[in-house]
């Protein structure tokens, strides 16, 4: 006959097992992904991983381009009046981001490899 206190612990076992793997699961690094906003907002999160073009535009002409290509991301074209980002790097470290202030986007990395330079710090 099997004792209660035994189902217990064997239950406790596979719970606290499960919990393990799901603990793994969830905590594993995922691909990195490239997070878009406008205003504030997020527009569009796309995995770095995978090479795509995204157009901005809105309803003033404003554009911008942001290619994701071999795991790097670059703001290819905009018609902003400082062209600040499209002249920045590719970027594909964690928490490297395209800012591009005159059309309130921003491109973040978020997931990916640490960077050599803690760039949050302040
Ligand atoms: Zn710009």
């Amino acid at each position: 006959m099997i004792k209660k206190n035994d189902l217990i612990l064997a239950g406790t076992v596979l719970i606290v097992a499960l919990a393990a793997v799901l603990l793994i699961t969830f905590t594993k690094k995922e691909g990195a992904e490239v997070v878009v906003t406008v205003d504030g907002e997020v527009y569009k999160t796309m995995p770095l991983d995978k090479d795509a073009t995204l157009t901005l535009g809105d309803k003033q002409g404003n554009y911008n381009v942001v290619e994701v290509k071999g795991g790097e991301v670059t703001m290819t074209e905009a018609n902003c009046r400082d062209q600040i980002c499209v002249n920045h790097k590719a970027i594909h470290y964690n928490h490297e981001s395209i800012v591009c202030l005159p059309h309130k986007v921003t491109v973040e990395i978020r997931g990916g490899e640490e960077g050599d330079i803690d760039i949050m710090a302040n």
